[in-house]
């Protein structure tokens, strides 16, 4: 068994107060590595290392902050077969995937990165001409980090390079199923030197999550994973009246138009739902498609799925991998047996995979009603629900009868209907003849119950600085005390 049982806790790795507790390989179902829960004397340290840290870092010069961060981004490239095997280890999502989005979140360090030295506030122009205005973005403080298990080192790199960029300081608290790359990560940042207390990693389940959120000296908390807990974040910021930010589900509408470019469109369609084993939080769960093309599309999509390859996450030829844990398995089978009971018609899969495990047949049903429980509900699995329409009108209306609103795709070569379609639906992040693509450019984040708070971008560092804003009056002359100034 790894020995993961050391946190990083101002710049030292310590082992955690609490109790022990492992992540199960989900190809093999065995316990793989062991890690400790940190209790609240851990959280009240890491909390008070990265409040020592802040004042240093946020006036550490741009140019060393970035050469750090440079630094981080090269060591997990350089490390990045290790990184790989460890999320696979952890989440059982193929190699492949596991090591395209570690090196997406190096990308994410270097873009941050780069844009310390532009970050820049106003000069405005005030009513009176002896009177100016000049705004900055300072730093909030000390972040709270929270991810889930799904894509653990690129979540992360979301929200951290971000937060340092801006000055910022952070507890990190990775999901308690998926906690090693981010340990990882801390032993990278060490490494490579940050200062103690910049970076810190706390592991543990929703109890040390929970004391992180209420933890009175945390002055911002950025959270990615489902609704339930979400709820529990934003009452926890509220109370100590600090911001939040909140990434959250989806159940994205994948639209194909009768003129898409329609090969591409089936693969987009494929990879929207049933790459990570749908387990991607902008999984195009929903396909709508045009009557005139709803046969062929559902023939089709219900042929490749049959053959999508499933096996060992470790094997660089395999499509598809095991389910991340056996309750989430369990849930995704009962999300199945409900489409069953609400009519749905079944075109592929809907059964456990012959290999065992936690494998589950890639699943298509065809006929879908918007309002069953499958077209509302979030499976984050591989299960798609293909519903027809008749025209823009119809397909513009389903995509937004959902509580959720993170992405959506358009298919179509008229370039008119893709962006006026793509314009009308109420989502966060689009696709126009794509499906998942991802930049460290392009801002994404929810509508509706999908979240709010954007990452990525230019847009993320918004959320990790608070603009002051600086008035000076250039003359000698004396005011009225007595009355609001111009
Ligand atoms: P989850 O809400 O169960 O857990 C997420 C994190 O919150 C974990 O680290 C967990 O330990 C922690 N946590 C649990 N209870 C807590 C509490 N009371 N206080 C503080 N922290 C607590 O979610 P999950 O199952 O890990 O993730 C799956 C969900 O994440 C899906 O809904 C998926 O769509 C969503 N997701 C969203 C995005 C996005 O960018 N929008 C990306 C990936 C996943």
């Amino acid at each position: 068994m790894k020995n993961y049982r050391e946190q990083l806790i101002d710049g030292e790795m310590v082992v955690g107060h609490g109790r022990e507790f492992t992540s199960v390989n989900p190809y093999t179902e065995e316990p793989w590595a062991v890690f400790t829960e940190a209790d609240e004397t851990d959280v009240d340290h890491a909390v008070a290392a990265a409040g020592r840290a802040f004042d240093a870092w946020r006036k550490t010069s741009g140019i060393e902050r970035a050469r750090l961060m440079n630094a981080l981004a090269d060591a997990i490239e350089h490390d990045i077969d290790h990184l790989a095997q460890v999320e696979t280890n952890d989440n059982g999502k193929i190699i492949r995937e596991n090591r395209n989005q570690i090196l997406f979140a190096a990308r994410n360090f270097r873009f941050y990165a780069g844009y310390i030295d532009k970050i820049a506030g106003d000069v405005k122009t005030m009513d009176s001409y002896t009177t100016f205005d000049f705004t900055v973005h300072e730093p909030i403080g000390v972040c709270a980090l929270i991810t889930a298990w799904n894509s653990p080192l690129q979540l992360l790199s979301n929200k951290l390079p971000p937060a340092l960029a801006a000055g910022n300081t952070a507890v990190i608290k990775p999901s308690e199923y998926t906690s090693a790359s981010t340990l990882e990560l801390a032993r990278l940042a060490i490494e490579v030197g940050f200062p103690p207390g910049v970076v810190n990693v706390i592991t543990g389940a929703g109890k040390t999550g929970g004391l992180l959120t209420a933890h009175p000296g945390v002055h911002k908390i950025s959270f990615t994973g489902g609704i339930e807990t979400a709820k529990r974040i934003a009452a926890a910021a509220a109370a100590n009246i600090v911001p939040c930010s909140l990434e959250l589900g989806g159940k994205s509408a994948n639209i194909i138009f009768e003129d898409a470019p329609y090969e591409k469109a089936i693969a987009g369609a494929i990879g929207g739902i049933f790459a990570a084993a749908g387990q991607s939080c902008v999984a195009g769960s929903r396909l709508l498609v045009h009557e005139s093309l709803y046969e062929r599309a559902v023939a089709d999509i219900a042929e490749r799925a049959s053959k999508i390859v499933l096996g060992s996450p470790q094997d660089e030829s395999t499509q598809m991998g095991p389910i991340a844990f056996r309750a989430h398995y369990d849930k995704i089978l009962e999300h199945i047996a409900h489409a069953v009971e609400d009519g749905s018609r079944l075109v592929a899969g809907g059964n456990p995979s012959s290999l065992g495990g936690l494998f589950i047949q890639p699943t298509v049903f065809a006929d879908v009603d918007n309002s069953s429980r499958l077209a509302q509900n979030e499976v984050f699995g591989p299960v798609l629900a293909i519903i027809p329409f008749r025209d823009e009108a119809e397909a513009i209306a389903i995509a937004n009868d959902s509580q959720f609103g993170l992405a959506g795709g358009v298919w179509s070569k008229d370039i008119t209907r893709a962006l006026s379609v793509a314009k009308e639906i109420r989502s966060g992040i689009m696709y126009v003849n794509t499906y998942r693509a991802s930049a460290a450019q392009a801002p994404s984040g929810g509508f509706k119950k999908s979240g709010y708070g954007r990452e990525r971008g230019t847009e993320a560092l918004h959320d990790y600085t608070v603009v002051k804003s600086t008035m000076v009056d250039l003359t000698d002359t004396v005011r009225d005390p007595f009355i609001l100034g111009r």
